[in-house]
């Protein structure tokens, strides 16, 4: 069983992060997910929703489920100006829990795609697998030639090399395709258009309760 990581801006977290991330406990074996909400540094787009309230919608969203966990160390502290780099997680995470337990992060297809942009990117098998969910509008593959050499030299499909190294391979997962952004959400309430399906009931409340996404821009 493998511990895996969800990284995401989850502003809001909604039904594309948890019902793909759900489907792979049984296709791959997870033992826990935990949600990485990512700080924004300030000189980067800035999220709709404050800090605080994207951990309240986090703590909703997985209350009651005991499979998701919340990981926090790239959110807090919130006064720092650096971003935070999904490597240093990742180091930091094997610091902690030595090298041969098993670890993978779940990131969607248009993640993947944009990986070349990512600090260090070809080092992170070095401390995870990388697990990558469908998403609907996103190839399968990509005309960056790089980044298609080195997915196709870690890719596999064989589950049990998953679970016998600890890292260092690529599954593209069968996950179900889920047709929601959080942008699209934003976008939804701002036009008082209802997408209350997309996400759980208690975010949805939160969302109204707080005012989030209405400001007229
Ligand atoms: P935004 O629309 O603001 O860019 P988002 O909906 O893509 O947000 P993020 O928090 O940026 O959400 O995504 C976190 C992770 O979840 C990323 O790896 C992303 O690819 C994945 N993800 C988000 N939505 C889906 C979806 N509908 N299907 C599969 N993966 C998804």
């Amino acid at each position: 069983m493998l511990t895996a990581l969800l990284g995401g801006t989850f502003d809001p977290i909604h039904y594309g992060h948890l019902r793909p991330a759900i489907s792979l406990v049984n296709e791959v074996g997870l033992k826990q997910i935990s949600l990485l909400p990512n700080h924004v540094p300030p000189h980067k787009p800035q999220p709709e929703a404050s800090t605080e309230q994207r951990l309240a919608m986090l703590k909703l969203a997985i209350e009651g489920l005991p499979l998701f966990a919340l990981n926090v160390r790239e959110i807090l502290p919130e006064t720092s100006t650096r971003p935070s780099y999904t490597i240093e997680t990742l180091q930091a995470w094997r610091q902690e829990n030595g090298n041969s337990e098993g670890l993978a992060f779940i990131m969607g297809q248009d993640s993947l795609l944009s990986l070349p942009t990512w600090n260090k990117w070809k080092t992170l098998l070095d401390y995870c697998h990388l697990l990558i969910c469908r998403r609907p509008g996103y190839a399968q593959k990509t005309d960056n030639i790089e980044l298609q050499q080195w997915i196709d030299v870690h890719n596999t499909t064989n589950i049990k090399d998953l679970h016998n190294s600890p890292h260092g391979y690529i599954f593209f997962a069968h996950t179900p395709l889920e047709d929601i952004s959080a942008t699209e959400i934003r976008q939804n309430i701002n036009n008082q258009v209802s997408c209350e399906n997309l996400l759980p009931p208690k975010v949805w409340h939160y969302i109204h309760q707080q005012g989030l996404y209405t400001a007229k821009k």
